[in-house]
């Protein structure tokens, strides 16, 4: 399937959340069912990463989005584990310190971008500063409403840089964010998850549907394009966001580099080491 076109917010399109069906698992009935295709592309995936590791030249940024429960930290877990952790960073954004606070509001995500032949992470990103600050008023309209146009910006400047970057809304229904907050509630072992917060935004649902629409609708280009993914279901989100992934390091027609020395000496050379040291080894 052709995750990528399906949930793709093409430049220019009017993005509507409360008609996407957060609930779609394509035709697969079951995990079961999709199991061994989500085995394919991991261990795709997996290979790639090395390609991109070897090569040098590109870098990845996976930025995932969501509200509360959506299931970010799941992705990483899930999706993201399987890549080799030596060439791959994840950067969780939270409440700015004060030093962050300081600085200008991409100063903290351009840090972390990540280096050429890594794969980057953002759990939350850049768009929290026309998200959480545009629902709660924490800078004034005449400076968030800018910040679409500075961040098509610095998304520009990354992938002039050799930097590919997919954004990918993790998208659940009210519904399914309550069961999950019950689900938080019956397991101690999820008690430390929950938060005042988790609760507080929920309130905000509307407004944060709004900003998540205008962050998409303004700020999804070919270069850095926005995915919406269903993810009522965790393996289908699983599923489309590793195809996804997949299908953009596959376009790069990776290679791993020429060797730097001659293979020919090389082995010549180690032949003899081995053909001396055979021979000074007692009988
Ligand atoms: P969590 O991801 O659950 O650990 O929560 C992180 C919290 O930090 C969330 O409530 C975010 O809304 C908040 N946050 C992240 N970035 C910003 C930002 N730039 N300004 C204000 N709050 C933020
Ligand atoms: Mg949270």
């Amino acid at each position: 399937m052709d995750y990528a076109k399906k949930f793709q917010v093409k430049p220019g399109d009017k993005v509507n959340l409360d008609k996407v069906d957060a609930g779609f698992k394509d035709q697969h009935k079951s995990k079961e069912d999709a199991l061994e295709l989500i085995e394919t592309y991991n261990s795709k995936l997996k290979e790639l990463q090395y390609l991109l590791y070897a090569e040098n030249k590109h870098s990845l940024l996976i930025c995932l989005q969501g509200r509360d429960a959506a299931g970010k930290d799941g992705t990483i877990n899930h999706v993201l584990s399987t890549l080799n952790p030596q060439g791959c960073t994840v950067s969780g954004f939270k409440v700015p310190s004060a030093e962050e606070a300081a600085h200008d509001f991409l100063w903290r995500y351009h840090k972390a971008a990540p280096a050429r032949g890594q794969v980057g992470i953002f759990n939350r990103s850049h768009y929290e500063d026309v998200l959480v600050v545009r629902v709660h008023s924490l800078v004034p309209e005449a400076i968030w409403s800018k910040r679409y146009d500075q961040i098509n910006d610095f998304e520009k400047i990354l992938h002039n840089n050799g930097t590919h970057i997919l954004k990918f809304y993790l998208h659940i229904d009210a519904d399914e964010q309550l069961k999950r907050f019950k689900k938080r509630i019956d397991d101690p072992q999820r008690h430390w998850k929950i938060s005042e917060s988790d609760y507080t935004e929920r309130n905000y649902w509307n407004d944060y549907t709004s900003a998540f629409e205008s962050a998409m609708e303004k700020c999804s280009t070919t270069h850095a394009p926005w995915f919406i993914i269903p993810s009522n279901h965790k393996w289908f989100r699983n599923l489309a966001i590793s195809e996804i992934i997949v299908q953009t390091l596959e376009s790069l027609q990776m290679k791993t580099p020429e060797p730097t020395v001659d293979i020919t000496q090389i082995r010549k050379r180690y032949h003899e080491i081995l053909q001396k040291e055979e021979k000074s080894k007692p009988k």
